[in-house]
């Protein structure tokens, strides 16, 4: 089938052997690609229970379908696995070169599998995988190895971990070419395979049903995207342009480990009319060296920034974005770009998720603040809010496991709480213990529904609805209000709906508000010849998400998982713009009952037999259906 190599790779580690499968006959039209593929394949792979670090769990490198056909920013690659982290359905993405280079080597999708004694390299090439010592690679940090692998495979893609990953961190990320997949813990399952790195090289061309229509796709939607007026604000400032109007227009920047709704001193600044250090108004045009785009993208929002003098002189990063500002900044209480550049570096360089590291680290100086962790549970170290030199040596620890601090917080916020208890769970900001993304629930209400159903845990990009909930209006929603709990479950269903959908055509979420869901039937019928309507389009993007949810049911994630820290439900946003808002349990539970009924599933929040046989599910409903 056209825009199909209609083969995937299955790499043995155990084995060191490797064998191409033909991809199976209907899975193009009914799980589309990349990652309904994945899906379709580690929930009928694995088994209820598994140990994500053990050998028997699959790690999955899954491209997008529309990933290296050129049209703008459709650049994404997905990390798939069960996760140690949350233990159900694990998911990273980045934009990643190692996606268009795994299909140019003539597959649609990797599958490893099994466990090397020692560690390794999987070096694919188009008819070739090598298995290559990766000795001198253990220990290395992330732009060390790739540095090396760059000698070692002239001309490739890779995808490597660091420290974190080695060490089973379950907040360990891979990075791919200085872009991170980073959540869910894919990198201990990498590290748990003893896989130091994946390098690609490919030489194929993938052959399209309508290389002409495709042609002209890409011409009109690259100017299209060029020249909507966000675009030019996201290559000038990044995701961070609009970290001021977060924190002081909407009051729902979490900082201080969520005991605000803002960052006082930033917000402080802005009142008197100054700008805050940690906006990129203030430090894009002084730090930022070039834009860099992921493969294929033309409105790059990444952009390279370095630091020449004072006591962080030779920092330089892929960063920070807005994520970053808030868990390595505001929610570290750190007002200093140049000390947050540095920590954000020694993240990517160990192989840590910037997000779940910076509020893990953050719950520990609350613990501190509230005298509930003392010096001698943390190797006679002091956390303080804002205390840059103990963050970064309290990273080290983490990432290298070391000492009680390595202990403690290795492997995130809810292992952490779980650890010490002391009812230190109320402010372990986390869902499903993937820790909580920058968007004070509080305040925005549906995406306190987002972050909470979401299959792979607290996370906003499952959703992405703070941009509807915030403005009040997106795609064909309208009115809404970000602190009301009424008809959320609708809205969030459709905008997940539509996002596993991104997610399985590669395209970046950044472009959500200008491409839509209008343009894609078009470019599938181009690529792959599938006329598939908007109506089927989403049916595949629902499929694929009630299969996501299953693998979580079957591992005993319901309704009780769907949830919250304490803090959301019991401690009202105290000054600000978003000033006594709290989600009140009783709306809360409203919110899931609302959203469960839009979904079809059960009150326990399970998918129902008809909903998954009406969805071509029929084992899964044998399996797992309410
Ligand atoms: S907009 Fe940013 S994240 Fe999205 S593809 Fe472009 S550079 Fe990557």
């Amino acid at each position: 089938m056209k825009g199909y190599a209609g083969k995937l790779l299955r790499v043995d580690l155990s084995r060191k052997s490797f064998k191409a499968e033909t991809l199976p006959r209907r899975w193009p039209r009914k799980f589309l690609g990349g990652m309904g593929f994945a899906t379709a394949l580690l929930f009928s792979e694995t088994k209820k229970g598994l140990n994500p670090l053990n050998t028997e769990n699959k790690l999955i490198v899954a491209p997008g379908l529309l990933t290296g056909t050129g049209i703008s920013t459709a650049s994404k690659t997905l990390f798939i696995t069960k996760s140690p982290l949350t233990g159900g359905f694990g998911k990273a993405s980045a934009g990643a070169s190692i996606g268009p280079a795994f299909k140019k080597a003539g597959y649609d999708f990797l599958v490893i599998e099994g466990k090397s004694e020692k560690p390794v390299v999987v070096a694919v090439t188009d008819d070739e995988v090598k298995f290559d010592d990766a000795g001198e690679l253990w220990g290395k940090n992330v732009r060390e190895t790739a540095a090396l692998l760059k000698k070692r495979y002239a001309g490739s893609s890779s995808a490597v971990i660091g420290p974190a990953g080695e060490t089973l961190s379950k907040i360990a990320g891979i990075d791919s070419n200085e872009r991170q997949a980073a959540r869910t813990g894919v990198g201990a399952v990498m590290g748990s395979k003893k896989l130091k790195a994946i390098a690609v090289k490919g030489t194929s061309r993938v052959d399209y049903a309508d290389a002409e229509a495709l042609r002209d796709l890409v011409i009109r939607w690259t100017k299209n995207i060029r020249e909507n007026p966000d675009s030019k604000l996201d290559m000038k400032y990044g995701t961070a342009e609009f970290y001021a109007w977060m924190n002081q227009d909407k009051g729902v920047h979490p900082s201080r480990n969520w005991q605000q709704g803002y960052f006082q001193e930033s917000f402080d600044s802005i009142k008197q009319g100054k700008l805050t250090q940690l906006d990129p108004y203030y430090w894009s045009p002084k730090y930022t060296v070039r834009n860099k785009p992921c493969p294929n993208c033309t409105k790059p929002c990444g952009r390279i920034v370095r630091i020449n003098g004072g006591k962080y002189a030779g920092t330089e990063i892929d960063g920070p974005e807005y994520e970053t500002i808030y868990s390595l900044g505001s929610s570290l209480e750190i007002d200093n770009f140049e000390a947050v550049c540095h920590i954000h570096m020694m993240c990517d360089l160990y192989g840590l998720d910037a997000i779940s590291a910076g509020l893990t680290i953050s719950w520990a100086m609350e613990a501190f603040e509230k005298g509930i962790l003392e010096k001698e549970d943390f190797d006679s170290l002091e956390l303080k809010f804002g205390d840059v030199d103990a963050t970064l040596e309290v990273l080290r620890r983490m990432a290298y496991r070391e000492g009680k601090v390595g202990v403690l917080l290795s492997d995130g916020v809810k292992a952490a709480s779980e650890k010490l208890g002391r009812g230190s769970s109320h402010f372990a900001m986390h869902s499903k213990g993937l820790e909580l993304p920058a968007y004070d629930a509080r305040g925005i209400k549906g995406m306190g529904l987002a972050m909470a159903v979401a299959v792979r845990g607290g996370d906003h990009l499952t959703a992405v609805a703070y941009g509807t909930e915030l403005v009040g209006k997106w795609w064909k929603f309208s009115g809404v209000d970000r602190f009301s709990a009424e008809n959320k479950g609708y809205e969030i269903k459709v905008h997940e709906d539509l996002m596993t959908l991104y997610d399985i055509f590669g395209v970046c979420k950044f472009t959500r508000h200008m491409f839509f869901a209008e343009a894609y039937p078009e470019m599938v019928k181009a690529v792959t010849g599938m006329e598939l309507g908007l109506d089927d389009l989403f049916t595949i993007g629902e499929r694929v998400y009630n299969l996501q949810r299953a693998f979580n049911v079957r591992e005993g994630l319901d309704r009780k998982a769907d949830s919250l820290p304490p803090r959301v439900f019991e401690d009202p946003i105290p000054k600000g713009a978003s000033k006594n808002s709290r989600i009140k349990r009783s709306e809360f539970e409203r919110m899931l009952d609302d959203y469960y009924q839009a979904r079809g599933w059960s009150w326990n929040g399970i998918p129902t037999k008809v909903k998954l046989i009406s969805l071509d599910l029929q084992d899964v409903a044998e399996e797992v259906g309410a």
